[in-house]
């Protein structure tokens, strides 16, 4: 038995369900229960023991462990425990940043999760997809993407791309008969649809026949997953220079111990204290942390209700160079209020309570005017909204809100989506699509005769037309009455209203369109409506701030091209000389042509979604980096091919999702902004911990050259270079990484795509303060045991206590990238929290009796306090304060 080959009857016993009431809750939940979760399986993760394994599977951890056993078996048992004691501290330190950064991508993808329409005793409701279970009634549509195996029994104009399931790129039309055949291939089953296909066109009803790993998609699950690659373009240049800093760093270490040698250091103790070296100055933990940083980031984002799906665009957010947004919904509210009608050259005002002629003052109930009613009328026949009773006589809104609209203004003049059907049967509906910029419907009246009614933008449908109706008469459409039209259009548009026109075109009994281009025209123009759509007021504020920030904003839209503009003035979206272009003319000009004026195009007006891709594409070349905004199957194209693809999180598709990287919770411009202060301010922390970490472990190497090459003796045990690498390296890298922003990010040039990490100074950043770092150490080392010539733990504990009071302050330095003194160091309350954690660690192995001896130290007194202090300090305010004094003089 196949399920493409059985009667609607037959399919809703076995499932025991039915097509027009659906399933109960109690059964739904009682099917889920027993079938599962309507999902995929994943493949295994890696298992939280071998996660943590893992964390020592590092090559000079493990020569470190090794050398810390054998000095166990020598007999330096304190040590070797010690030593081992912080290698697992420093594992779980790692695994736990590790779990974090897995949980948070995870969660990310939990937000992006799909949902789907399903009928619950008779009435539509969306849920989550992994919650459908078979015998589901389930409708789908243009955008989504099919969340189980469906029988189709119902469809209109369906069309779906099986490419994952068949390879069949081109979408197959689908319908709901029944078929014969016994063998069909999938590619053949014309009335199914399956899991984890795309719906392009049309929509369809039907029951659910598998879910889970049960559908044809769950079948071949194994075949189709593949470990996405999640690495952002940073991530994958640290890990390159990573293995350079290795190098370098070991190059290092074994000039160190060379040289510890040559000065006559005993062998196995230069080795361990080598090592212990190369454990503390390799940054082998900078790609989690930069992750852990990116996933932060992340979620600070999805509170400003930006979602985003691969991480790589966080950093490329900070890139962008120019916003291309949509208007309705995204720079306006997408609220809108029929204002104005026109019809047969007369204007009406629609007041809350009635219609008022235009410059007349006579208030029209519009029961009486036919020429009002008409336009009224077919806009609400034509039309998939409804208005749902709500408490106290109030309404609720329920579909476009554009659609719904329609519905009020028809509702001022008596005339409801009820009263209509009692004149009317709806036998056919082409769906809109926004390159059609119209929708329509076939109707039947009680009499029996047949009528086309289409709604759309004016200008397409007026071109449409052969025929208006004035003076209350179908006539021939002429010029003048054109001009008229266009007129009202304009008058209309230049009140920032977006309008829609509605037309109708008698059928004779028996004709039929399957397709809408052939009903479609020869209509008969009926008339106007206009309707409000304030912008958003956050968006004026927002679109400022992104030209401050060196960042271009266009809109770009299917409205009309004096809606458009007149929106996009009060915005301060339309600079002086700035042009507004139609997609008439953008789909004349190719490519070259496009690039000579696409940098000065403020507004792309009556666009096509494939005009997008166009837009991009150009951009691109004029070398900017793009965003762009979009929400339909049409706009996956652009949003894919910008370098950062937004899609809507409310009225976007799947397809438009899927094809993101980014999704706006809220639909909302301004939130474009915040990621992108957000993605600026991402980049910015990461580079503020590399620049600490590498300015850190450069000092830590250079103490210990240093020390050789002077013939000095150690001037760190291994236990306490290990320390310094656990302590200051764990908690305020991590602080930095969720640093507050420098109050300038929104006023700078975007960076630069090609950017390295080292660029803007951040390279002599790292190895001046280094070399500070290291060189205060060893004079504050050098001087003590000048002065103890025969203590050298007391030397050494003041060099441990230097090297980590100057890695602590140089930590505030890190904050900004001009000086430390631009920033308020209490700011960022967990970097003071993480400093004093430090300092109290410091003092605890220097003064607390046990471990004194664990760690190789004395108490020190006032003076050598001060000591350390003051040469601490150096590193982080001698430049600073050096620049400070040039400024002065200049
Ligand atoms: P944006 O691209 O900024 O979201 P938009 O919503 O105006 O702008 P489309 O949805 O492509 O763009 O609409 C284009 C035109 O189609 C509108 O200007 C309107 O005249 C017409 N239109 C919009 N929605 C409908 C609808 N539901 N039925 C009929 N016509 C519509």
């Amino acid at each position: 038995m196949n399920w493409y080959q059985l009667p609607q009857d037959e399919i809703e016993s076995i499932l025991n369900s039915r097509l027009d009431e659906g399933l109960t809750k109690n059964e739904q939940e009682k099917r889920l229960k027993l079938d599962g979760p309507n999902q995929l399986e994943e493949v295994k993760k890696q298992s939280a023991i071998l996660m943590f394994l893992a964390q020592f599977k590092d090559f000079m951890v493990l020569v470190l462990l090794a050398a810390t056993l054998l000095s166990g078996f020598l007999g330096e048992y304190l040590d070797a425990i010690a030593i081992i004691l912080i290698v697992v501290m420093n594992g779980i330190l790692g695994f736990i940043q590790e779990r974090k950064a897995e949980k948070s991508l995870a969660s990310l993808k939990e937000l992006s999760a799909p949902t789907a329409q399903v009928l619950r005793e008779g009435k539509w409701v969306s849920i989550a997809a992994k919650d459908v279970v078979t015998g589901d009634v389930v409708k789908i549509k243009s955008g989504d993407r099919v969340g189980a195996d469906i029988r189709l029994l119902k469809t209109s104009g369906l069309q779906i791309e099986e490419s994952a399931l068949t390879g069949e790129s081109v979408p197959a039309q689908k319908h709901n008969n029944i078929l014969t055949a016994d063998e069909l291939t999938l590619g053949d089953q014309d009335n199914m649809a399956f899991m984890g296909t795309m719906v392009t066109r049309g929509t369809g009803q039907g029951i659910v026949v598998a879910t889970g790993m049960k559908t044809e998609m769950g079948k071949i699950a194994h075949l189709i997953q593949s470990a996405e690659n999640l690495a952002t373009p940073l991530q994958m240049k640290l890990e390159q220079l990573g293995k350079i800093l290795i190098a370098l760093a070991l190059l290092l270490t074994v000039l160190v111990v060379l040289a510890g040698v040559l000065q006559g250091h005993d062998l196995y103790s230069m080795i361990l204290a080598g090592v212990s070296l190369a454990v503390a100055a390799i940054p082998e933990g900078l790609p989690a942390i930069v992750t852990i940083a990116l996933a932060l980031g992340v979620q600070k984002m999805i509170r400003k209700r930006a979602i985003v799906r691969k991480l790589p665009s966080v950093e490329t957010l900070g890139c962008a160079t120019v916003i291309c947004s949509d208007k309705t919904g995204t720079l306006t509210q997408n609220k809108m209020t029929v204002t104005r009608i026109w019809s047969q050259g007369r204007q009406w005002i629609v007041n809350d309570d009635g219609f008022e002629v235009a410059g007349s003052g006579i208030n029209e109930d519009g029961k009486r005017g036919d020429k009002l009613t008409e336009v009224l009328a077919y806009a609400a026949l034509c039309n998939n909204a409804t208005l749902e009773e709500g408490k106290n006589g109030s309404f609720i809104e329920v579909g476009d809100p554009t659609e719904t609209a329609l519905l009020v203004s028809a509702y001022k003049a008596g005339i409801t989506k009820e009263s209509l059907s009692e004149q009317f049967t709806i036998q056919h509906e082409f769906p809109f699509d926004s390159t059609r910029k119209m929708m329509s419907v076939i109707v039947q009246d009680t009499e029996g005769n047949q009528m086309l009614v289409v709604k759309g933008a004016p200008d397409v449908l007026m071109e449409k037309s052969d025929y208006i109706v004035w003076d209350d008469k179908k006539q021939l459409i002429k010029q003048a009455h054109k001009e008229r039209i266009k007129e009202a259009i304009y008058a209309l548009g230049s009140q920032a209203l977006r309008t829609i026109a509605v037309a109708v075109r008698p059928l004779k009994e028996g004709e039929y369109y399957a397709q809408a281009s052939f009903a479609e025209r020869s209509l008969t123009f009926v008339g106007l409506q206009g309707m409000m759509d304030p912008p958003r007021p956050e968006v004026e504020e927002s679109i400022r701030d992104c030209q401050t920030a060196g960042i271009k904003t266009i809109m770009i839209t299917g409205d009309h091209v004096v809606t458009a503009a007149s929106i996009a003035k009060k915005l301060n979206m339309l600079p002086e000389g700035g042009r507004v272009m139609e997609g008439a003319e953008l789909a004349q000009l190719n490519d070259e042509e496009l690039d000579k004026v696409s940098e000065n195009v403020y507004v792309y007006a009556r666009v096509s979604p494939e005009h997008k891709l166009k837009i991009v594409k150009s951009l691109q070349r004029k070398g900017h980096v793009v965003a762009m905004t979009g929400d339909g199957v049409n706009d996956a194209p652009a949003i894919k091919s910008a370098n950062i693809g937004i899609a809507m999180g409310i009225t976007g598709t799947d397809v438009a999702k899927e094809a993101s990287s980014l999704v706006l919770g809220d639909d909302n411009f301004a939130t474009i902004r915040s990621a992108i202060e957000e993605g600026r301010n991402i980049y910015e922390n990461i580079r503020k911990f590399i620049r600490y970490l590498l300015a850190s472990n450069v000092g830590e190497i250079l103490v210990m050259l240093f020390a050789m090459i002077m013939g000095l003796p150690l001037p760190l045990v291994p236990i306490q270079i290990l320390w310094v690498n656990l302590v200051t390296d764990g908690l305020p890298a991590m602080a930095l990484g969720v640093d507050q922003a420098e109050e300038d990010v929104m006023r700078r040039k975007p960076r630069q795509a090609k950017e390295g990490v080292f660029s803007r100074g951040l390279g002599w950043k790292i190895v001046s303060r280094g070399f500070l770092i290291g060189a205060a150490t060893i004079l504050a080392f050098w001087v003590t045991l000048k002065e103890n010539p025969d203590q050298l733990i007391v030397a050494q504990s003041v060099a441990f206590a230097t090297l980590v009071m100057a890695q602590l302050i140089h930590v505030f330095d890190c904050r900004s990238e001009r000086s430390v003194f631009h920033r308020n160091p209490f700011q960022n309350g967990y970097l003071v929290l993480a400093v004093i954690s430090s300092i109290l660690l410091l003092l605890v192995v220097m003064y607390v009796q046990p471990l004194q001896e664990i760690f190789h130290t004395v108490p020190l007194s006032l003076r050598q306090w001060l000591l350390v202090m003051g040469m601490a300090s150096i590193p982080t305010f001698a430049l600073a304060g050096f620049q400070l004094f040039k400024r002065e003089i200049r």
